[in-house]
């Protein structure tokens, strides 16, 4: 998820306060999002929930958690046959049809952005800073990295918490005036309004998550969460 903008003094009112919120039941089978159902991806979330799990070993769990999304997420992608030799002769295999983009949200989505290049080393990480507003849990944008040349497949926003959905319809709106033919989004942990928000913003993207959780609470933190992904995975409490 985005950082938190802490140099605002005043906070009115809490921005989730009195925010009507969907249930979760009524989520649960959205067109095109994909919530995990593998249960090593649920093992580890339980060690990333936990509040005695340190920063280097929940870096470690959202980069694996990272990894096995990754795998989820690129099971549609497309092929093309290519010819090779092997050592006994000639044979068509396959590879990826066009470059893979993989876009952290700064700075949360740095963890899983590198589980996602353990699967696939050659993908290109476009970093992306969207800064979020307390009061108003809009999501500002400070930093961009996105190249001119784009020749990809497809494009994975990637940022751990999907909880108002801010940050992630703003960094799929920055993807889409790219131009790029395919987008999804890829988080670990849902809350049901961001979910909703999300996947009603933008209907043609693919979003995957890991989990689905129950709700946000007033300051717009997932329940039962796992507290703010970006401290965690730095250390930076
Ligand atoms: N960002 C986080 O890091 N955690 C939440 O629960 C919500 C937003």
């Amino acid at each position: 998820m985005v950082e938190a903008n802490t140099q605002s003094s005043e906070r009115p009112s809490l921005p989730m306060q009195g925010v009507p919120q969907p249930a979760r039941d009524q989520v649960l089978n959205l067109p095109r999002v994909h919530i995990s159902s593998h249960p090593v991806v649920a093992h580890k979330m339980t060690a990333l929930r936990d509040k005695n799990t340190q920063s280097p070993e929940f870096y470690r769990l959202v980069k694996e958690i990272g990894s096995l999304l990754a795998y989820e997420a690129t099971a549609a992608l497309s092929l093309e046959e290519t010819p090779i030799e092997t050592p006994m002769g000639p044979m068509v295999g396959h590879r990826l049809a066009g470059g893979i983009g993989v876009t952290p949200v700064l700075r949360a989505g740095l963890g899983l952005a590198e589980g996602f290049r353990e699967v696939i080393p050659d993908a290109q990480i476009w970093h992306l800073g969207l800064r979020r507003d307390e009061d108003t849990l809009q999501a500002m944008e400070y930093y961009n990295r996105l190249p001119h040349q784009i020749d990809l497949q497809v494009c994975y926003a990637v940022d751990p918490m999907l909880a108002t959905g801010g940050s992630a319809i703003d960094a799929i709106n920055v993807l889409k005036r790219r131009g790029i033919p395919r987008l999804s989004y890829v988080g670990i942990i849902a809350a049901p309004y961001g979910l909703l928000k999300l996947s009603q913003t933008h209907p043609d993207i693919d979003i995957y998550i890991g989990v689905l959780d129950d709700s946000l609470n007033d300051r717009g933190y997932i329940l039962p969460g796992l507290g703010d992904a970006g401290d965690r995975q730095f250390g930076t409490f």
